[in-house]
């Protein structure tokens, strides 16, 4: 069996260099807990980037994915499947009427949603000519596809690109006068994180959230809220709108929803969902029986387990534990987030350091800047995990001051 060097070589002789990755290669996992090809332990505080909902190898997905894998897993969209047609009705029954599209990736469901909205915005405009510019935030992230690209507001992504697709407007976010202002008679839809994820876990306030949805109702706008990385549990609500007295048109689903397997989804609100028609929107693999057992699972799960209401408990506890690291760290200067998805900045740029050491010690965690370390646990995540977290925190932040790297 290769080691981790080994494995590290060969991915950097024959993959894409597209990941800056740490050296490690993971063999195993289960529950919260990961192991390396060298049989060291690691406690996960990344969970995949909130995918992994359920932890690692939970049975009941396990098991779900291995009897659909025995019975069905495949076979396109010129037909039906049961599993596809009640995992609909579930996600609509969690949030509000209306229908779904089944898509394989956030990017891929993002896409989708401005599809719909440019389809629905020329529908109702006629003739030629139609509005269908999407406004959205700067530092937002939608994915890597050319659109969402364009959708992205990160120029550093982007330049390598250019040109990219046309219709997409950025504006910084939080400042609902900015939005009013970017509105023209060419916007079809506004695009937002509840919580920007990639960004460093920057939460929508609730004034702004609930402004932009007025300033939508107002000017016949479209709300899309991509809660690609923020649904299925992860800020303590099954969907972050909930937090705000506001619901969107049209809500983009991923990360969670498959808890590892790929699996997308649109959601759109009433008659919405009767703007695709056949031919306008497809995807192959899209909501196959094998990702839709898998989803299934995973909403069986966080229901049975109430892991929508622990991910509230436990983000609790996990801000209260890291404020009060704040009060005796100066090293860090913030602590914000919703529910498991929480980030710790830190006042210089040493949180690839942090990470490091904090890898060293056995528990992983993710840096989305050189300041700001991300916490995405699986939903299963325990107080006396959360102990270990903030012990290898404490002890990392006290290494970093005294210069120490484990390079
Ligand atoms: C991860 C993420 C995406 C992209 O999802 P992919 O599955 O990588 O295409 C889009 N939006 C948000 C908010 C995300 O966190």
């Amino acid at each position: 069996m290769m080691n981790n060097q080994d494995i590290t070589a060969k991915t950097r002789e024959y993959v894409m260099n597209t990941y800056t990755r740490w050296p490690v290669a993971f063999a195993r996992g289960q529950g919260m807990k990961l192991w390396d090809v060298a049989g060291k332990e690691y406690i996960d505080f990344v969970g995949g980037i909130a995918v992994c909902c359920l932890g690692h190898a939970h049975p009941s997905l396990a098991e779900a994915l291995s009897r659909q894998a025995r019975t069905l897993i495949h076979t396109s969209n010129l037909y039906h499947t049961e599993g596809q047609a009640d995992l609909a009705e579930r996600l609509i029954n969690l949030s509000y009427p209306g229908k779904v599209f089944f898509a394989n990736s956030g990017a891929e469901a993002n896409e989708g949603a401005v599809k719909l909205a440019r389809k629905y915005a020329k529908e109702r405009h006629g003739g030629d000519g139609y509005p269908y510019e999407v406004i959205t935030a700067e530092n937002s992230f939608h994915g890597r596809t050319l659109a969402m690209l364009a959708a992205t507001g990160q120029k550093d992504k982007q330049t390598p690109f250019e040109p990219l697709p046309v219709g997409f407007r950025h504006v910084p976010f939080n400042d609902l006068g900015a939005m009013e202002a970017a509105v023209s008679e060419n916007t079809c839809a506004i695009m937002l994180e509840p919580i920007q994820g990639e960004a460093g876990v920057n939460v929508a306030d609730k004034p702004y959230l609930e402004g932009v949805r007025s300033l939508c109702d107002e000017r016949g706008l479209l709300l899309i809220l991509d809660e690609v990385q923020t649904g299925i549990g992860r800020t303590g609500k099954w969907f972050a709108y909930e937090h705000y007295e506001m619901r969107p048109d049209i809500m983009t689903l991923a990360k969670g929803l498959g808890g590892g397997v790929p699996i997308g989804a649109i959601v759109a609100i009433g008659r919405l969902g009767e703007v695709f028609q056949p031919g306008d929107h497809g995807t192959t693999f899209g909501g196959s029986p094998l990702v839709c057992a898998a989803a299934h699972a995973v909403l069986d799960t966080i229901e049975n387990e109430r892991l929508v209401e622990k991910a509230a408990l436990l983000g609790d506890y996990l801000q209260e534990r890291l404020r009060a690291l704040m009060e005796i760290e100066p090293s860090i200067v913030e602590i914000r987030g919703k529910g498991l998805l929480v980030a710790i900045e830190l006042a210089e740029e040493v949180a690839p350091d942090v990470v490091d050491l904090c890898m060293a010690r056995g528990v992983l965690t993710n840096k989305t800047g050189p300041r700001v370390i991300r916490l995405t646990p699986p939903l299963i995540v325990s107080e006396r995990d959360i102990d270990l977290l903030i012990q290898a925190l404490t002890d990392s932040l006290a290494d970093v001051k005294k210069g120490e790297t484990t390079r």
